[in-house]
């Protein structure tokens, strides 16, 4: 499209959207008057001139007063609640024109033969139906007048009456055939853009309930569904990634191993289920006392490990101790019983010979079975080759 057409036809969209159009097809009428309105008014100012110099006063005064009707139509078309109203009394003038002009026109200019162009523009404007008959409506206008009207020889006249219904007839059989077709595939686009609409509407849902199956099934797969820490399997390859990234950057990492002090007595005193809510408390503990950082799984029954990254293992042993010391102190309460708990707790951090997450693990696990073997309730750090 040209730059200017674009140009005016985005000025044209923007008074569309300001109307009350609700459909598609009110949508397009509209923008076909618009577009009418606007090249008539050239067209018009250059008939005004030309009728009121030729002396044909009459003329020029209707053409006149149709432009000034268009020309207020744009400004208040978007207002109205129905436009077709303002389309229907446009036109009405506009035939009346076309009427007047044959009649007062001088018949030898063949004035008559503007007519030609009302099936096409009435058609264009209201679609095939409403078009039609107004165009046989004109039609009929002008042959009654100009029977009455006929100061033209007779024999000629009736010649030129049915040359000119024959061309008017033709002009508006070929220009509603082309309407009807163009209509057609107007609905059949409209429908097929409705039919991808919705199915893509289906496939965003589709989409984002797939996503969120995936991070339901992603979290099933990583968590214990008991303390919602990470399980074992996505712990260990966690702390493999971790371990491998603080290698590479010559960074410290140190492995804690956690398990409960004497677990089996909790179940067997205050029974199972309340085992369950003390394991979930200890990990809500756990979560609570962990720097962002730092990874944490549950790695058995009651057992849990955690991966103190930039740590190395003196200070991870005062943090552990720290912890060790706050779940020591901590009152468990459930169901109006309080209980108490200790964890034991051994330490492995990563040195130049750790080659890999189960050597760091072994080693911290060694060192918890020194923390039981020793009296429980405390932290040892694992044996491994040199500590950083
Ligand atoms: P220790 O100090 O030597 O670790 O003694 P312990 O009793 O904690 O150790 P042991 O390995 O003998 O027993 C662990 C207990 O943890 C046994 C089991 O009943 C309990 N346990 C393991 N998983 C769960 C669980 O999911 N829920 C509950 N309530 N108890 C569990
Ligand atoms: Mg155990
Ligand atoms: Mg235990």
């Amino acid at each position: 499209m040209h730059p200017l057409l674009s140009k005016c036809q985005s000025v044209v969209d923007r008074l569309i959207e300001k109307s009350n159009c609700k459909t598609t097809h009110d949508a397009l009428r509209l923008n076909h008057y618009v577009w009418l309105a606007l090249i008539s008014i050239p067209l018009s100012i250059i008939f005004i001139i030309k009728n009121f110099f030729a002396g044909n006063y009459s003329i020029a005064a209707v053409v006149v007063m149709l432009m000034g009707s268009m020309i207020a139509s744009l400004f208040f078309i978007t207002k109205v609640k129905r436009p077709s109203m303002v389309y229907h009394a446009t036109n009405c003038l506009f035939l009346v024109m076309l009427v007047l002009v044959s009649i007062w026109g001088d018949k030898s200019e063949g004035q008559i033969l503007w007519s030609y162009m009302y099936p096409v523009l009435s058609i264009f404007l209201f679609g095939n139906r409403l078009g039609v008959q107004w165009s046989v409506l004109l039609l009929v206008a002008l042959l009654v007048s100009l029977v009455m009207n006929g100061n033209i020889d007779l024999a000629q006249s009736i010649e030129f009456e049915i040359r000119f219904s024959i061309i008017y007839l033709t002009i508006l059989s070929v220009t509603s055939w082309l309407e009807y077709y163009r209509n057609r595939y107007t609905d059949e686009a409209i429908r097929q853009r409705k039919t991808l609409e919705k199915e893509r509407e289906n496939l965003e849902q589709e989409i984002d309930r797939r996503i969120q199956l995936e991070t339901k099934l992603k979290r099933l797969a990583n968590h214990d569904s008991l303390t919602e820490l990470y399980n074992r399997r996505h712990f260990l390859s966690r702390a493999t990634e971790e371990i491998h990234r603080a290698q590479r950057h010559d960074l410290p990492a140190t492995m804690a191993l956690i398990d409960i002090d004497k677990f089996k007595e909790v179940n067997d005193t205050y029974g199972h289920p309340i085992g369950d809510a003390v394991l979930k408390s200890f990990a809500k503990l756990c979560k609570q006392s962990l720097r962002q950082t730092d990874i944490a799984g549950r790695i058995g029954g009651e057992e849990f490990a955690i991966l103190l990254l930039h740590a190395p293992a003196e200070h991870a042993r005062l943090a552990m101790d720290r912890f060790r010391q706050q779940v020591s102190e901590y009152p468990f309460q459930f169901e109006g019983l309080q209980l108490n708990i200790t964890i034991s707790i051994g330490l492995s951090a990563i040195d130049d010979n750790t080659v890999n997450v189960d050597q760091l693990y072994a080693a911290a696990d060694s060192a918890l079975y020194r923390a039981k073997d020793t009296g429980r309730n405390r932290v040892e750090i694992g044996r491994g080759p040199i500590q950083k």
